[in-house]
């Protein structure tokens, strides 16, 4: 090779090298600070890479920077859901594993994961594949790979559940030994090898049930509790020395107790919680996440009048619980269980969460810094800070005064990555 051979390819890689390093800088009519619950006038955002250099009302303008100008929008973090089912799609929960293979499964998954994103959802926490195993590690790697657009994912594989509990395939013919939604778990004994194995595959996290199936009788809540506050305890020690949490599917006490006592990262539906749980999750920081819209969908799309009332009457139950807990000081997180309706319309989840009693300001922050927390990503998604993740959304007006912007967003941003740009 000549030497101006060599000197003209070090030029062009230079240059290439140097067009992936172009900083963005993001201008907008506003920028939400979430943490203050306040608008910044105008609004911008430095992007270097991955990661957010500067973030507010104004920030520096590199030379060789390209300006993404957003009008009147208001930037903010790209949105989190606590709870999501990438594995489930609309009509056909309970049958998945009878009626798809897990390959199938998994490209289904897909999917959702690019509807979630493009939606805004830039992270997301996935509750069990609901039957199709470690898949989800799979398309969270692709999605880390770059190979499949989606958001940042902490997955948990198969949900872990007690023998004839509540993701056991009952109602079957029993001869058909028909494939449940779970793996199985029914004592501290065998939770710890389950959870060993998971963790081997590639789990972030891990999901118990810990209550079955429920039941509103007047004013009273029940729903069985399916593991002892012992086991629980340990399924977090094992959970804690591996590095990770333990999130629990949990509609009522004694078993939302039992899981504030053993320490959980939260308690997911949380229908209904005693003075003393609710105390606990302050104390402890473990977070409700109520689900609101998986709720209402299924109360809308009930195929027989008797269970579309009892799916409202248990609703309204949980609005009026909603409100105690707010008033206790129960920390929340917004978690939408999408996936039994549609993928990519789960900013539901937060407009019902402002509807039911919160403010639009302790909406956002439930959503984005303690969804952040939740996720295990407190110092780098859910705020626009400098060394954050590029996860950054923007949506057609003040979400402050107006949750249902979040519904529709004009531009997304994931890890510096233009995913979408109206
Ligand atoms: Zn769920």
């Amino acid at each position: 090779m000549t030497l101006r051979r060599a000197l003209t390819l070090a030029l062009v890689v230079a240059s290439s090298s140097a067009f992936a390093q172009q900083p963005i800088v993001l201008h907008a009519a506003h920028l939400l600070d979430v943490a203050d619950g306040k608008l910044l006038t105008p609004g911008e955002v430095l992007v270097e890479g991955e990661r957010i250099k500067e973030a507010g009302a104004h920030v520096t303008h590199p030379a060789n920077a390209r300006t993404i100008d957003l009008g009147n929008s208001t930037l903010m973090p790209g949105l989190i859901d606590a709870h999501t089912h990438l594995f489930l799609h609309p009509g056909n929960e309970g049958l998945q594993t009878v009626e798809e293979s897990i390959p199938q499964r998994t490209l289904t998954a897909a999917a959702a994961a690019k509807a979630d994103l493009l939606a805004g959802f830039t992270a997301e926490r996935d509750m069990g594949t609901e039957g199709a195993k470690c898949a989800d590690v799979a398309v969270r790697n692709a999605i880390n790979h770059g190979e499949i657009p989606g958001p940042r994912m902490r997955v948990s594989c198969n949900a872990i559940d007690i023998l004839g509990g509540h993701e056991d395939a009952i109602g079957f013919n029993p001869e058909q030994h028909v494939l449940s939604n779970a793996d199985f778990a029914n004592n501290e004994a065998e939770l710890i090898p389950l959870m060993r194995e998971q963790h081997k595959e590639g789990s972030d996290f891990f999901k118990l049930y810990e209550t079955g199936k429920d039941s509103l009788v007047g004013d009273e809540f029940h729903s069985p509790y399916q593991y002892t506050e012992a086991e629980l305890a340990a399924a977090v020690a094992e959970a804690h020395r591996m590095g990770t949490t333990v999130g629990v599917h949990c509609t009522s006490d004694p078993g939302a107790l039992y899981a504030a006592r053993a320490g959980v990262a939260s308690i997911d539906h949380a229908d209904q919680l005693s003075p003393e749980t609710m105390k606990l999750m302050r104390e402890k920081n473990i977070f409700a996440v109520p689900t609101f819209a998986v709720v209402e969908y299924f109360a809308a799309h009930a195929e027989k009048p008797a269970s579309a009332a009892r799916l409202k009457a248990m609703d309204a139950y949980h609005r009026e619980q909603f409100k105690k807990q707010l008033a206790a000081g129960v920390p929340f997180a917004v978690g939408s269980d999408v996936g039994p309706f549609p993928h990519g319309t789960q900013a539901r989840e937060y407009e019902l969460m402002a509807e039911y009693g919160m403010t639009n300001a302790q909406v956002l922050h439930a959503g984005l810094i303690n969804g952040a927390k939740l996720l295990g990503w407190a110092d780098s998604i859910g705020q626009l800070k400098p060394g954050f993740y590029a996860d950054i959304i923007a949506v057609p007006g003040d979400p402050l005064t107006n949750i249902h912007v979040l519904t529709t967003p004009t531009f997304v941003m994931k890890n510096g990555d233009v995913i979408r740009d109206k």
